[in-house]
């Protein structure tokens, strides 16, 4: 066998993934091959075809995203925030290596800049080659790509961007400061006086403490706050969550106008309804409502 990282093993001549970055919980993929495998300065990068998720991402042995799932969450932390700023141009995208979230971004004809910065290069390079269901290859003249620290790169900005995306990996390594406060202050201010922000928020299954704090940072900065869902089958719980706060109006879906985009998840109806959470989440992140 071919010398690949610990989270890869052949067992019958056939090879499994396990993610094992949970101290109770270990998910197991059957593999058909390994197609790109690479240490970055950052990470450890993986493209692999699996089974049942068809190529996924993988990142220092954890599932990024799939061929399979990987557009339910970019469509969802992408065009909730779109749909809700009345007329977004530039964009910023924190993370988002595997480029979906800036596929999904560039139907919004009204968009003029798209930046996204990304930590690690090897990452784009890897998605745009071997893993296009997710990347699309994505060439749009409007997608800057920035391969830098966003904690660094957010730090020198200031009422530049009307939408703010956090695209991160889990609150680990590169990622681990992506989820706390000084950060959300600098993308606070580096948003127009309308601006958006969302960023995923992890499991609210298995990771509420996480779910709760970043709530907890965004209601301490913007006007209106709330948390939505989405079911993603290749993360832990098959439950997503995401925090979105606004500078601006209150965030009341029913209220704004719909633009239509071509999508596979997300629709007028999901957009609606993603912010009714399920009770055990309304008790720990209650979305106060708005709308009279
Ligand atoms: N959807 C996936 C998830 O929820 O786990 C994440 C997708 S995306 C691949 C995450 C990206 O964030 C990775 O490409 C990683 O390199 C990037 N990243 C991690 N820390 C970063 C940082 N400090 N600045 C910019 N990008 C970062």
């Amino acid at each position: 066998m071919a010398n690949y990282p610990s989270w890869i093993e052949e067992k019958d001549e056939v090879l499994w993934l396990t993610e094992d970055d949970r101290e109770h919980l270990q998910i197991s993929y059957r593999l058909k091959k390994v197609i790109f495998s690479e240490q970055s300065p950052i990470q450890h990068v993986m493209i692999v075809e699996s089974d049942d998720f068809g190529r996924m991402l993988v990142l220092d042995g954890v599932v990024q995203t799939t061929a399979m799932d990987g557009y339910i969450y970019n469509e969802m932390i992408t065009h909730v925030p779109l749909q809700l700023h009345p007329n977004p141009k530039n964009v910023l995208i924190i993370g988002g290596g595997d480029c979906g979230a800036a596929r999904e971004a560039t139907k919004y004809p009204s968009l003029t800049q798209i930046d996204m910065v990304e930590i690690d290069e090897l990452v784009v390079k890897a998605c745009k080659e071997h893993l296009q269901e997710v990347s699309g290859n994505l060439h749009d003249p409007r997608v800057n790509f920035i391969f830098t620290d966003g904690l660094a790169f957010v730090q020198e900005k200031e009422d530049a961007y009307d939408v703010i995306i956090v695209d991160s990996s889990d609150p680990v390594g590169p990622a681990e400061a992506l989820f706390e406060y000084d950060f959300y202050q600098n993308l606070h201010k580096a948003l127009k006086k309308d601006g958006i922000l969302v960023c995923q928020s992890q499991s609210p299954i298995f990771q509420q403490a996480i779910v709760k704090q970043t709530r907890t940072h965004f209601e301490k900065l913007f006007t209106d706050t709330k948390t939505y869902t989405a079911i993603v089958p290749t993360y832990p719980g098959g439950m997503w969550s995401f925090t979105i706060g606004t500078k601006g109006n209150p965030i009341e879906p029913g209220r704004v106008h719909f633009k239509n985009v071509d999508t596979n998840y997300f629709n007028q109806g999901v957009f609606e309804s993603c912010f009714t959470l399920p009770e055990f989440l309304n008790k720990l992140v209650p979305n106060h409502s708005h709308e009279s």
